[in-house]
Formats: C-alpha cells, structure tokens, sequence
C-alpha cells in the first residue's frame, strides 16, 4: 500500500500517524510459520510512504521469505522512487535486512522503532528508538569503489532470444518480463539479470526482477519482488493463473528452480516457463 503524503517524522506523529499505519501494514502479514508480524514504512523522497509486512511460505525454504522492511524498501523501488529519506519499523531490524538496506545507499538513513526492551513502566508500549543504518551496521559488506545503488542504477533493455513464435497471452508476459529484466539490480555479478511477469486468475500483472545484496543471501529474487507488487496491489499469491521467466542463456545464478519451487506451493496450478534473453 502506498500513503501519498506522509507527514515529517517527529515525536508525534511517530506516535499519531506512523504507529497506526505500522498496525495497517501488519494486518497484510502473511507469517504462517513463525506467526510473528512485522510491519515497515518506508518514506520515499517524493514524500509518499511505504507500506511494507513480512511474508513466508508454509512448506517452503527460509529463503523464500520476505521482511517487512524488505517490502517496503522493494515497494518504493517499484513505484520508481530516486532513493528513500527515513524508515519506520514495529520492530528492531534484524541482521538481514540491515545488510539489505544497505542497498538504498544510505549508510545514514535515520530508522526508527519501538524498543521493546525500553519502556515508561509496566503495561506501557516500548518507547520509540531513533538510530540510524550506519549505527546499527556500523561495518557492512560492501565492494570498494561501489557507487551504483537500487534506486540509481540504469535500466539496461533486454532481449528474448529463440524459442519460436508466442501465442498473444504469452508474448503479453514476455513483453512485460522483459520490461522488468531491464530493471534488475546485481551491482557484484555479471550475468544474473532476470524479469519475471505473473498473470493473476482475473488478468491483472505483476512483475519482479532481482534486487541483488553484496552480501548474496539478503537478495530479493524475482519472485519475491513480483509478490511484493502482487500483495501490494491486493491479491493474493493463490490467485496466481502463470508465471514467465526471463534470464541469460548461461547466468551466473539461476532463479528457474527456485521459481518453480515456490511456485509450486503457493499457487500449484499456476503454469511455469523459463525463456532465455540477453
Ligand atoms: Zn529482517
């Protein structure tokens, strides 16, 4: 979900408008294995906010999870935001997605969350913590000289190559994977570009590509991007009809098997196919 314009964080409006729309974010939680919800906003630099939850897969890998923090940090990358001023959190950010956040290129970017550990007396709420991701990562992974981050990095336009003619529906798919595919992020790796474009049972789109960690395991793979644009436009992964991917002949990385897998769990009938590009 996307609030178009957030007021200023201050002590009050912590209180009066962000914790109520950290409830609203939460209530999208989808954590059928944990049963811990998490809710995120995230302020972007056009003023508008981010609502991020966290999601897992019941019988999937751990891998296929995503934090709310991830979410929403995604969701502003998808709504085509130039970077992002502040995040809002219900709870403290773990290890994850503090490398994760990384990737804003923003070691300074102010973070604010209720300390559970900190609170005015017995059945107060936790008191709000400010901090920062640079003081809660004071030495995260990165690549010397690295300058390009999410929200900066140029599109590159991709092709599909062989594979013969499409019916209307696929070439539909195709086109819109391929839009995606321009948009990936993988700042370390060559050639581990992909765009994925799902088709819900009623017709309407979602699209994902890769947002690449320099750490590898916080990465976003096409999937999870395409769910975040999926549970933020108000469906649900069940109702997912088919699913295109789109990545190199010969990647550094593949994301077919691990699509087909999670796939597999959310939406069984969906219909799956992998098409090479460049
Ligand atoms: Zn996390």
């Amino acid at each position: 979900m996307i609030i178009n314009a957030a007021p200023d964080i201050t002590p009050q409006t912590l209180t009066s408008f962000y914790r109520p729309l950290l409830d609203q974010a939460s209530e999208f939680s989808h954590p059928p294995v944990s049963n811990y919800k998490v809710g995120a906003v995230v302020i972007g630099n056009s003023g508008k906010a981010y609502l991020g939850s966290n999601f897992e897969v019941k019988r999937g890998a751990y891998g296929d999870t995503i934090h709310a923090e991830q979410f929403a940090v995604t969701l502003a990358k998808l709504a085509g935001e130039t970077g992002i001023k502040a995040i809002v959190v219900s709870a403290e950010p773990c290890g994850h997605c503090r490398q994760f956040m990384m990737e804003t290129g923003v070691c300074q970017l102010p973070i604010y969350f209720q300390d559970s550990q900190n609170k005015a007396g017995p059945g107060q709420p936790p008191l709000w913590k400010e901090t920062s991701l640079g003081r809660l990562l004071p030495s995260p992974f990165t690549l010397a000289g690295e300058r390009v981050n999410l929200y900066t990095h140029r599109p590159i336009v991709r092709q599909r190559v062989g594979g013969g003619p499409l019916s209307r529906a696929k070439k539909i798919l195709v086109d819109r994977a391929l839009e995606a595919a321009a948009q990936s992020y993988h700042p370390i790796t060559k050639d581990t570009w992909a765009g994925l474009a799902i088709e819900t049972l009623n017709g309407e789109f979602a699209t994902g590509f890769p947002i690449e960690s320099a750490a590898f395991n916080p990465t976003m793979p096409p999937l999870q991007v395409a769910l975040v644009d999926l549970i933020s436009k108000g469906f649900r992964p069940n109702q997912i009809r088919r699913a295109v991917l789109i990545e190199p002949v010969s990647p550094d990385l593949s994301f077919k098997d691990s699509t087909l897998n999670t796939l597999k769990k959310l939406a069984p009938r969906a219909q799956f196919s992998c098409i090479k590009g460049r």
